[in-house]
């Protein structure tokens, strides 16, 4: 049988629908052969996704999605096979934990200001013990229908700038990438083609991250066409990094993005998988 990589995805442990036990049976149902577990900000899911992965044959690779800052930015760098026991590691996501439900309570006041009442109980409630994340207040505004989408939501109140954005320190960019690379990961740039960058901030990021130790890009992801495949692979063969697949799946009710349904990496491209033991 051949093999079906999808190297980034998500559980209940931050925005996905799934339980990683659920995450786990879909994408083996879908064919997928080796599954990274890329929670934002968390490990917290990994523990569950392994039982599942055990029980059906996946190979389960233990990841995590750091949100980071680098030049006032905010840019995703997926870590693959990771130790979620690393003291570093360990002690960062607890911080990141404490930080995010502190964040969801200023989005909840903005909101609160907005005349939507009840965000932060909602939101809580919801994330669970998981993380909270930007998501949940999604999902929420369009459970109380204040929008039509969760695209609206973000258009009108949550995003970069919109009326309950709330700016956020996250980890900066080479510290997140230290955290990966100590406790045995590899550092990867996440879907590179949602920051909307000019060639010459391309070229700055990617410098940057291979200096502060990243070795991976993302070169295929959930919606993207050959043009940006084209694109992303010339940016891995010019910077020497590793490719990467992963659709970043978060729910069953997305119909666009699925488990193991990757275009093929390119040929000329090597797999990150070759640097995970
Ligand atoms: P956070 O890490 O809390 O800022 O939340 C970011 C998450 O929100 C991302 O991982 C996406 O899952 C989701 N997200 C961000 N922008 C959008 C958007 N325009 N439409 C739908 N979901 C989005
Ligand atoms: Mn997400
Ligand atoms: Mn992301
Ligand atoms: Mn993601």
């Amino acid at each position: 049988m051949s093999e079906n990589y999808d190297l980034h995805c998500h559980s209940t442990a931050s925005d996905g629908a799934l339980s990683p036990t659920e995450l786990v049976q879909r994408a083996h149902e879908k064919g997928v052969t080796s599954l990274a577990l890329t929670d934002h900000d968390t490990t917290a899911g990994l523990a569950e996704a392994q039982v599942a992965a055990t029980a059906t044959g996946i190979k389960l690779i233990r990841g995590i999605e750091l949100s980071t800052n680098w030049q006032n930015k905010c840019f995703h760098i997926v870590g693959l096979g990771i130790n979620p026991d690393h003291p570093q590691l360990a002690e960062a996501t607890h911080n990141l934990h404490l930080m995010r439900i502190e964040r969801a309570e200023k989005i909840a006041y903005k909101l609160e200001k907005k005349r939507i009442p009840g965000a932060l109980e909602a939101v809580r409630k919801a994330a669970g013990d998981g993380m909270i994340t930007r998501t949940h207040f999604a999902d929420f505004l369009l459970s109380q229908n204040h929008v039509s989408t969760q695209q609206e939501a973000f258009d009108r109140y949550l995003g970069d700038g919109k009326s309950a954005y709330v700016s956020t320190s996250w980890t900066d960019m080479s510290q997140a990438i230290n955290w990966i690379t100590e406790s045995g990961g590899i550092a990867v740039l996440a879907h590179p083609m949602r920051y909307k960058l000019t060639a010459s901030w391309m070229k700055r990021l990617l410098t940057a991250f291979k200096e502060a130790g990243g070795q991976g890009i993302e070169v295929i992801t959930g919606r993207i066409n050959a043009d940006e495949i084209r694109l992303v692979s010339d940016y891995a063969t010019r910077f020497e990094l590793a490719g990467s697949v992963g659709s970043d799946f978060h729910s069953p009710a997305n119909q666009w993005v699925e488990l193991g349904r990757l275009a093929p990496l390119p040929k000329d491209i090597k797999p990150v998988w070759e640097l995970l033991n």
